[in-house]
């Protein structure tokens, strides 16, 4: 066993308002500099939507000539000068259209504007070529001003088309906030020709070495979930750096301090690396977050402590995974999911997922709606969090539904279920 420790992120989608107050925190920090305006490190976007950039799920769009080997992902096999001619030139990958324009407002307008009988607009302005422009699109397009179309072009909702059936009434948005996920079996590093891309030794960060960076771009096609960016400015590609000099000061990153809503939970995780490779290769999608479950160990087991020791893992790292938060809503409750743990390469930022509303039914009386009857549908839903298996997300969800229950009940006096009260635990930390 070669025990890794990993930093690792988890997120509460019920709590997610959509207020965007962590890209913009982000954007303030990391991004805010001519070559990255578009860049989001952290997005949110709305769901059912077309994401950002657009379609990033639609794996078959951004092919970009790589395949899984052995566990992991590489360039494509071919001839010698297939391979080679591989190197050079760009797989297929996002353009500007994918992402947006990002552009500001000619303000100065409002003010120098004559007297007219409507009041003065201020105009947007590309912040690319300082042009004025017509604004087409933008993340979270479908918020206020979706036709329609980019929602039912969702390639989820697409693929699935025959199995969900939406009726007006049933119709759900929600929010989904991404940063990279720092894999544990990264397709970024394993497209790097340079080896520009790498993964911190000590907390699992992966981050972009700005000066072994040669603009190949190949990372950008290889990130299933497309969280690298290409600088126009410097040539070089960067990503979500996961606030590292914060967390080596002590501080979560600046996304999850400004959260609004509290939703995001930091921790370290312990895991053994020898199986990285084993879980990445599970044949069934549907089972590979059991897969990834069983690489992340137990940080009370007195074995895994001593083993950890021996690899050097620092005793306040161990002392963080024992207090973390993120391995108990993995691993003990397993209601934190990976996103797409079909694109195999063991995202490390992982999700709770969305409750539907709690709706009283005026016939029975009933506050609680049941997994299989929620207004997101529970397909949907696995396509995102359970690599399409209902059941990984079902479980999830009933958890949910059972320590709402739990709370409603301590709340209320009333009695709690049976089947319920021996798992109550109180936790004090
Ligand atoms: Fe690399 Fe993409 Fe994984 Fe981030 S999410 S580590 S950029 S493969
Ligand atoms: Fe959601 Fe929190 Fe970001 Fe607001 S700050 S959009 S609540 S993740």
């Amino acid at each position: 066993m070669k025990i890794k420790a990993q930093i690792s992120m988890v997120m509460n989608l019920d709590k997610c308002i959509g207020c965007h107050t962590c890209s913009i925190a982000c954007k303030n920090v990391w991004t805010n500099r001519q070559g990255a305006e578009y860049m989001y490190f952290n997005n949110v976007e709305t769901k059912p939507g077309t994401g950002y950039p657009k379609h990033w799920e639609n794996q078959a769009k951004w092919k970009g000539g790589w395949e899984l080997k052995d566990g992991k992902l590489q360039l494509r096999s071919g001839s010698k000068s297939e391979r080679l001619l591989k190197l050079f030139y760009h797989p297929e990958q996002p353009e500007m259209d994918d992402y947006y324009e990002p552009w500001t407002y000619d303000y100065e307008s409002l003010l120098s504007s004559k007297r007219k009988k409507h009041q003065p607009v201020a105009r947007p302005r590309s912040l690319i070529t300082q042009k004025r422009m017509e604004i087409k699109w933008g993340p979270n397009w479908e918020d206020d001003l979706a036709d329609g179309e980019s929602v039912r072009q969702d390639i989820n909702l697409k693929n699935m088309a025959g199995e969900i059936t939406m009726e007006f009434h049933d119709l759900f948005m929600k929010y989904l906030p991404r940063v990279c996920n720092h894999c544990l079996n990264p397709a970024c590093v394993a497209a790097c020709p340079s080896g520009a891309i790498y993964k911190r030794e000590e907390d699992g960060v992966v981050l972009v070495s700005q000066d072994g960076c040669r603009g190949w771009r190949h990372c950008i096609p290889a990130c299933p979930y497309k969280k690298v960016y290409f600088n126009w400015k410097t040539n070089k590609a960067e990503k979500c750096i996961f606030c590292f000099p914060r967390l080596e000061n002590g501080l979560p990153t600046i996304c999850t301090d400004t959260c609004v809503g509290r939703l995001r939970y930091m921790g370290v995780l312990l895991y053994d690396m020898d199986k990285v490779k084993e879980a990445a290769s599970e044949p069934e999608a549907g089972n590979i977050y059991h897969s990834v479950l069983d690489i992340l160990l137990d940080p009370h087991d007195p074995a895994v402590i001593e083993a950890a020791r021996k690899e050097g893992i620092p005793a306040n790292w161990l002392e963080a995974a024992q207090h973390s938060p993120v391995y108990r809503l993995i691993k003990e409750w397993k209601i934190a999911l990976p996103l797409h743990a079909e694109y195999r390469t063991l995202p490390m930022v992982w999700y709770v997922p969305p409750l539907s509303p709690i709706t009283r039914r005026m016939e029975a009386d009933v506050y609680l709606p049941e997994v299989h009857d929620m207004r997101i549908p529970l397909a949907y839903l696995a396509e995102l969090f359970g690599a399409g298996n209902t059941g990984v997300v079902a479980q999830s969800l009933q958890k949910l539904l059972d320590m709402r229950l739990v709370m409603r009940c301590q709340e209320t006096g009333e009695e709690i279920p049976q089947r319920l009260a021996e798992d109550v635990v109180v936790y004090k930390d």
